[in-house]
């Protein structure tokens, strides 16, 4: 093979031309009259033979010649003309683009054509600029192109009678001004479409419809489908200026809405703005799924956005699956496996205040990210070649986001026809992002300020909940993250500063952060032992937890020494031999002054080995409450002995 099979596809979100006097509530399809002036060409041809070539980008494009007939405006054209349209099948590779003309050879049309490039034209306004004759009369492709009229009532878009339209067509090219009296008559024969209502008819919850049939042809015809998600999007580095957060509202809002369907389970992921590497968009693949802004496609024929202060016009923006490879199957169904979707928006948007205002700028981006996910038109074929009302196949609407020229006011919301396409393709049960599968942090008690005398140390200790917690310690005041304490990264950090300092704790994980209290550690100068009087005792055994309370297991005792043995009130510190008796684990003890709240030291008073009784000499500070606070540090209940040998007072 010369290159692994590939294809892509993009598809094109066209807006008409809004009328300034009823803009809020009105979508206008330009008239006849309008699109004969803003073409360059109009020509009645036949298409030769189509064929495809890779252009200067790497894209897929179909060029096809025109044996020209009649040309009804521009001058000097020549007898053969040569149309290029992205997309097509080439060397195992296929793209298809809908809302892009195709032909059929030895298929008679009337042609809107507009130069882009020397020797290369393209239909004007993509389907927009092509009829084709059927007997009498000339028919648009998408024939049921919907809006509203001047006057509020649904636009039907109608047949012409072939004769009267070129007649016309004539007249107006040669500056003169010509009656559109060539609509044909309002018979069945004309093929004229219902009449569109802005009620949707609902459809039952279980469409009898397959997966495929929601999604444009990407391999012949079958479509294109994620096969996991999450997928991740950039957006590139060029910002939609005046768009709400630069354009990454829109997106955000646009990804909610498909993640959001809760029978379904899109999960696409916004990761921000792109390291500016990826920047070919639907042009070609380039390894990062992209929403671009103020994007040039002339190379489609696509003139730039228009806007004013009350209205605008043009087409707003292509999207689709840049590159597909293998396969993967729903059912008994097989897709072509997306590897890449992109969406690129069309310069001249800047600004464009009245877009981005009233929600269409949102719908317009949830159109196009829905053809990343391999979605057809709502109102066409899945090659966006015709209205898809004659096929029974397809679900057909009127009132979708997809549908080829969205409607105003949606806001980004899914319609009945959206759920039911992305339902169909990703079935599921899942509401991205949520439910959470992560519990954000939530701190359930704060680590207590301590008083301690110099030289000792203090543990201090938060407890949060949340899925995955980790901790780190800093020196300072809560939410100051200047001075981390390097490997304090645990549910309680010991510290023994000289000086009285401040701390908190940072618990964090994948989806949050929360901030303990400030605790401050108090240092009061040590016990004064210079001047104070050593007053000797007949050693004697104060304390033998045997047959009462062993010290608990990583646990503390608090002891009253005073009064006992011959230990004065007002005693300071005291001489005396502990012992450790026979514990079961290895361990160790640590002697410090109480009360009972007061913050642990660091050091040890005494190291102990499983199954060896062990004796130590020591010299303990007495609380001011006369008590001590024996601490226990092994996994046990440790027997403890303590003789005193006198004190200091
Ligand atoms: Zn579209």
């Amino acid at each position: 093979m010369h290159s692994a099979p590939g294809y892509r596809i993009a598809s094109f979100l066209v807006f008409i031309l809004l009328s300034p006097a009823v803009f809020a509530a009105s979508f206008i399809v330009p008239s006849d009259r309008d699109l004969i002036h803003r073409t360059g060409a109009i020509v009645i041809a036949t298409p030769l033979a189509s064929y495809t070539q890779i252009n200067d980008e790497g894209g897929i494009e179909t060029v096809t010649p025109l044996r020209i007939e009649e040309v009804l405006k521009g001058a000097g054209l020549p007898a053969t003309l040569t149309v290029v349209e992205p997309g097509g099948e080439y060397d195992g590779r296929a793209t298809v683009i809908p809302g892009v003309p195709r032909f059929n050879t030895s298929e008679r049309t009337l042609l809107f054509l507009v130069r882009t490039g020397k020797d290369r034209w393209a239909v004007t306004e993509l389907a927009l600029g092509k009829f084709t004759f059927h007997g009498d009369d000339l028919l648009r492709d998408t024939s049921d192109i919907t809006g509203w009229e001047p006057d509020l009532t649904p636009h039907v878009e109608r047949a012409r009678n072939a004769a009267r339209f070129l007649s016309f067509i004539r007249i107006e090219s040669s500056g003169g001004s010509a009656k559109d009296d060539y609509f044909a008559p309002n018979t069945a024969s004309t093929r004229e479409r219902p009449k569109v209502t802005t009620s949707f008819q609902p459809i039952p919850t279980i469409a009898p419809f397959t997966a495929t049939s929601y999604t444009m042809f990407i391999s012949g015809t079958r479509g294109g489908r994620w096969a996991a998600f999450p997928v991740t999007f950039f957006s590139g580095t060029t910002q939609e200026p005046g768009a709400p957060g630069g354009g990454s509202t829109a997106i955000t809002t646009a990804f909610n809405s498909w993640n959001n369907d809760c029978l379904s389970n899109v999960n696409y992921v916004y990761s921000g703005t792109d390291n500016g590497t990826h920047t070919q968009g639907l042009h070609a693949s380039d390894g990062a799924n992209t929403i671009l802004f103020e994007r040039d496609l002339s190379s489609f024929g696509v003139s730039p956005f228009t806007c004013s202060a009350n209205g605008y016009s043009g087409t707003l923006g292509i999207g689709g699956i840049t590159l597909a490879s293998g396969t993967n199957t729903l059912g008994s169904e097989t897709f072509a496996t997306t590897q890449e979707g992109d969406v690129e928006m069309n310069r001249g948007i800047a600004n464009c205040s009245l877009l981005f205002n009233n929600g269409d700028w949102n719908s317009a981006l949830t159109h196009e990210v829905g053809h990343t996910l391999g979605l057809r038109h709502s109102d066409q074929t899945r090659d966006s070649s015709a209205a898809c009302t004659s096929d029974p196949s397809l679900e057909c609407s009127q009132q979708a986001i997809m549908k080829s020229f969205i409607s105003t006011g949606l806001n980004a919301a899914l319609q009945v026809y959206d759920q039911h396409a992305v339902q169909a393709v990703y079935p599921g049960n899942v509401c991205a992002p949520g439910p959470p599968a992560c519990t954000a942090p939530s701190i359930t008690s704060q680590p207590q300020s301590v008083t301690v005398p110099a030289g000792t140390g203090a543990t201090l200790s938060v407890g949060a909940t949340g899925t995955s917690l980790t901790y780190q310690w800093f020196v300072g005041s809560s939410g100051v993250t200047s001075n981390p304490i390097s490997g304090a990264t645990g549910p309680s950090v010991t510290v023994a500063p000289s000086t009285t300092t401040t701390y908190w704790v940072r618990v964090s994980n994948s989806c949050g952060t929360a901030n303990s209290a400030s605790a401050t550690v108090t240092v009061t100068p040590a016990q004064p032992v210079v001047g104070a009087s050593f007053f000797l005792l007949t050693p004697c055994r104060i304390l033998d937890t045997r047959g009462g309370t062993p010290v608990p297991a990583n646990g503390v005792l608090n002891f009253v020494m005073v009064g006992k043995c011959g230990v004065a009130t007002g005693a300071t510190a005291a001489a005396v031999n502990v012992t450790a008796v026979a514990p079961s684990v290895d361990g160790l003890v640590t002697i410090y002054p109480g009360p009972a709240n007061t913050a642990r030291p660091v050091a040890s008073t005494i190291n102990y080995r499983a199954g060896r009784t062990l004796a130590n000499n020591a010299r303990v500070t007495i609380g001011t409450d006369g008590s001590i606070n024996i601490f226990n540090a092994g996994g046990s209940p440790l027997s403890f002995l303590i003789d005193v040998s006198g004190y200091f007072k």
